[in-house]
């Protein structure tokens, strides 16, 4: 990976690439910003600059060094992340090393991926940490010389999984060994322990622009309007942008569907259930269901008003949604299904908390399904 492969982010890559150029290469680096802002893709640049031998050439890539490190196989490039139980090990024993061709895998798929991405790539129900073993493990090595290059390098992803453990890594982190460079990475800094966050300098990522979330889109086959629709839900976080690119229209119109069946079933278990999966997608995705809900309730009431079910903006599976849903759901309530989806976006986007958002939703979607049903009864 190379600084000249990132679109955006130019002012943290120049007071990189200047850290690398000047020799002033802090001991240890924090990398924090939000979730798909592409911090991961900086710093992993980062390393392969530091490691490059053909500095001068500013798209360099070809040296040995820049095509080990862009296969992240440099063997001074050690790569640490958080780990689960490796099948015929105990936990205690486990480390990174134990899973690297994963994340290799995980990480060159997805450089803008997340702990919880992650999970999902390993199917795993428990959250991977990093143990003592690990932190044993990085002394050791750092306290090596380096194989090939002039500089060595740690490399730790979610630098949050480092539990107290990590206040093993201290000592090295103050004073490390000539040559060495630590570059940790947090979504969340405030969850990193304070003792390293104070020794390190930190590098603050910001959100991509719209514009360069929106250029990364153009490598894919899709509508300007549904790109668009994509970049305005994600809000600078590519991996939000990813995902929904991922998660086709058709999922969500069934996913709808599902909810309106849950909500009008009244059944609490059942009804809880829902609302916890839900808050556990994430809120781009949540935005995403209710946004696609909002498209979705107004060309059905279009199609209401005509009748005419051949002019919706539909797929043909969405269309036999919307005439199933045709014997419940009549005009006035669509329109305050609409609205009802319309305020919880907003709440959502004021950062509410999504599981009172969604039970509060699903318990009024419940009664205006109900309610008028009874008034046209009586
Ligand atoms: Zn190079």
């Amino acid at each position: 990976m190379r600084f000249s492969d990132i679109e955006s982010q130019e002012k943290t890559i120049d007071t990189l690439r200047k850290m690398v150029e000047g020799e002033r290469i802090p001991h240890a680096l924090l990398f924090t910003g939000p979730q798909g802002s592409g911090k991961t893709l900086l710093a992993l640049a980062f390393a392969n600059y530091i490691l490059c031998t053909n500095k001068g050439q500013d798209k360099c890539g070809e040296c040995a060094p820049c095509i080990k490190s862009n296969k992240l196989v440099h063997p001074d490039l050690n790569l640490v992340f958080p780990v689960i139980k490796k099948d015929g090990k105990v936990r205690a024993e486990t480390t990174s090393s134990d899973f690297i061709s994963e994340w290799r895998e995980f990480i060159q798929g997805n450089p803008y991926g997340t702990l919880e991405n992650w999970m999902h790539f390993l199917k795993s129900q428990t959250q991977p940490n990093i143990n003592r073993k690990e932190c044993t493990e990085i002394i050791k090595k750092m306290g090596l010389h380096s194989f090939e290059s002039e500089y060595k390098i740690m490399f730790i992803w979610n630098a949050e999984s480092l539990g107290r453990e990590g206040n093993s890594l201290l000592k090295l982190i103050e004073e490390p060994p000539e040559k060495t460079v630590i570059i940790l990475i947090a979504e969340k800094l405030d969850a990193v322990l304070g003792t390293i966050q104070s020794r390190c300098q930190i590098i603050h990522v910001g959100p991509l622009s719209d514009e360069a979330v929106h250029s990364h889109l153009d490598a894919y086959d899709i509508p300007n309007a549904q790109k668009q629709e994509i970049v305005h839900i994600a809000e600078g976080n590519m991996n939000a942008a990813i995902a929904l690119l991922e998660n086709t229209n058709e999922t969500v119109s069934t996913e709808i569907l599902e909810w309106f069946r849950i909500a009008y079933k009244n059944d609490p278990a059942q009804l809880v259930q829902w609302v916890n999966t839900m808050s556990t997608k994430g809120k781009p995705a949540q935005k995403r269901f209710l946004s696609y809900g909002l498209f979705f309730m107004k060309e059905y009431l279009k199609l209401l008003y005509t009748s005419d079910f051949s002019n919706a903006r539909l797929s043909e599976e969405e269309k036999a949604t919307a005439e199933k849903m045709a014997r419940i759901i009549d005009v006035n309530k669509t329109e305050d299904i609409a609205e009802l989806i319309e305020k919880n976006l907003a709440y959502l986007a004021r950062n509410a908390n999504s599981k009172i958002v969604f039970m509060e939703m699903s318990i009024q979607l419940e009664r205006i399904m109900k309610l008028k049903t009874e008034q046209l009864i009586n």
